[in-house]
């Protein structure tokens, strides 16, 4: 199976280990398996260390990411620790591009503050600012594009290359939540580890908590695994199960998010109390500042079809404001930097019919401004 389509709606059919033929992963909820005899086991063992819903999924991650292995955790956030407290330990140094998912932040802030593992950020544009801020203790570079909320590009392959040539140790982790392997696949790019919240795109209905770590190398695959057995964040066999379901349209829906974004993001600009658009092309994220005189509360609270929650990737629009939601634990002056204003809001464009969604972006803008 060469073809992602194809991968993503057959790749867990025929996985059925007791051969029942059932087209449809079979769920085990069993934490606990028989073992055949002393020393011997069918594979499975205790259901934190694997179970078979699971490593069907973790199976599907690592080849629709283009890795040699996956781990299916119980959210974004536990993706993100499983990979600093698998690979790094205090004395090291970290380097993160500069507008990230806020939680990422504060997680950063955590690590640094507790165990002694410093960062510092770059701006995700020159690659040679990016290269002077290397350290000889320099362990990671975690990267996030396009950015969130800010819709940056960053150039992976042009960071994995100048970074691997002089320092082939520096492992490179990009957070590929956003955009998805249907739009990029950060592994062919040079990268060593895609992190994602599953509970986003890859989940795509606003219904699972989840996270996933996906390694180039069986070594480092090795690696989280040990420490996944360690610390226990494992993703549960529902939600497994749910996100094998959800994977069989990630395609599609991925398609017909960004066929409704990039509707929005032409539209948006020619509304009078819209400031300014922030679109990277392609996936269903889209950010725009209202206007000083147009009230955010009123915008939020005149939305019909759009809803005002926090969190994207799924079928339902939603709205949320970085500066006082995903973003709110960064210092305030830092947020104005990255143009993170209280005017900033974010779009996760839903699969709702595109003039709805249009005309419902419309009565809020107008409802919000202020005589
Ligand atoms: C939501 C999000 C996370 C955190 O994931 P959770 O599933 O909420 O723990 C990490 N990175 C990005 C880009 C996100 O959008």
């Amino acid at each position: 199976m060469t073809k992602l389509s194809t991968q993503l709606v057959q790749g867990s059919n025929g996985t059925d280990d007791a051969e029942t033929g059932a087209v449809v992963t079979p769920l085990y909820f069993s934490t606990a398996f028989r073992h055949p005899g002393l020393g011997k086991s069918t594979g499975y063992d205790y259901s934190r260390l694997s179970e078979p819903t699971r490593s069907i999924l973790e199976k599907q991650l690592a080849a629709i990411e283009h890795g040699t292995d996956a781990v299916a955790v119980s959210s974004g956030m536990a993706a993100i620790d499983l990979v600093f407290s698998a690979l790094t330990r205090t004395g090291d140094h970290f380097i993160s591009s500069d507008d990230l998912y806020g939680g990422s932040f504060r997680y950063f802030d955590n690590r640094a503050d507790k165990y002694n593992i410093p960062y510092d950020t770059w701006n995700g544009i020159n690659v040679d600012d990016l290269l002077l801020l290397l350290k000889p203790n320099t362990k990671l570079i975690w990267i996030e594009s396009p950015s969130n909320p800010t819709m940056k590009v960053i150039d992976i392959e042009g960071v994995a290359t100048a970074v691997h040539a002089v320092r082939p140790d520096i492992l490179i982790a990009v957070d590929n939540t956003f955009l998805t392997p249907v739009y990029q696949n950060p592994l062919d790019l040079g990268a060593d580890l895609v992190v994602h919240s599953a509970t986003k795109y890859l989940g795509g209905h606003n219904d699972i908590l989840g996270g996933a770590v996906i390694a180039k190398d069986p070594q480092l695959g090795n690696t989280l695994r040990e420490q996944l057995t360690t610390t226990g964040q494992v993703m549960d066999p529902f939600d497994a199960w749910l996100l094998i379901r959800s994977l069989k349209t990630l395609k599609v829906r991925m398609e017909a998010h960004t066929a409704n974004a990039r509707f929005l993001a032409e539209q948006l600009p020619t509304l009078a109390g819209i400031d300014k658009v922030l679109y990277a092309g392609v996936g269903g994220m889209i950010s725009f500042y209202l206007a000083d005189d147009y009230d955010v509360d009123t915008f939020l609270q005149s939305l019909q079809v759009c809803s005002f929650a926090e969190s994207l990737g799924g079928v339902e629009s939603l709205v949320t404001v970085p500066y006082v939601q995903t973003h709110h634990d960064m210092p305030v002056q830092q947020r104005l930097d990255l143009g993170i204003t209280p005017q900033l809001l974010r779009l996760s464009v839903g699969l709702e019919d595109k003039d709805d969604l249009w005309g419902d972006l419309q009565q809020a803008v107008a409802a919000a401004k202020e005589d």
